[in-house]
């Protein structure tokens, strides 16, 4: 398999866009309310939020949300501070918008 002469479809480019999402998928996250091991995640869309590559979102046992982003460096700030600003309010509308998730 050389070149993809299919001009990708765009089941294709979902997978691909998945798969690189998968990749960076961290083994846990720490719980920013008990400190603990968060370890169900799940991944947010990223749609609209220019910079970011992947948001990940932890439901940690204590019921605290904690999210982990990856990106660039500037634009994964942007998207604290916007979480710090407005809450989980703003994220719930940006995975509404688009995608369907596993388990949200
Ligand atoms: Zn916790």
């Amino acid at each position: 398999m050389g070149q993809a002469k299919l001009r990708g479809s765009q089941e294709q480019r979902i997978a691909q866009a998945r798969a690189k999402i998968e990749a960076t998928r961290p083994e846990k996250l720490v719980c920013n309310s008990c400190q603990g091991d968060v370890t169900d995640i799940h991944p947010v869309s990223t749609r609209g939020l220019r910079g970011i590559e992947a948001i990940w979102m932890g439901q940690c046992q204590c019921g605290h949300t904690t999210f982990a982003a990856s990106g660039e460096p500037k634009s994964v700030q942007a998207f604290f501070d916007a979480l710090a600003t407005e809450g989980e309010l703003a994220i719930g509308s940006q995975s509404q918008d688009g995608e369907k998730h596993e388990s949200l």
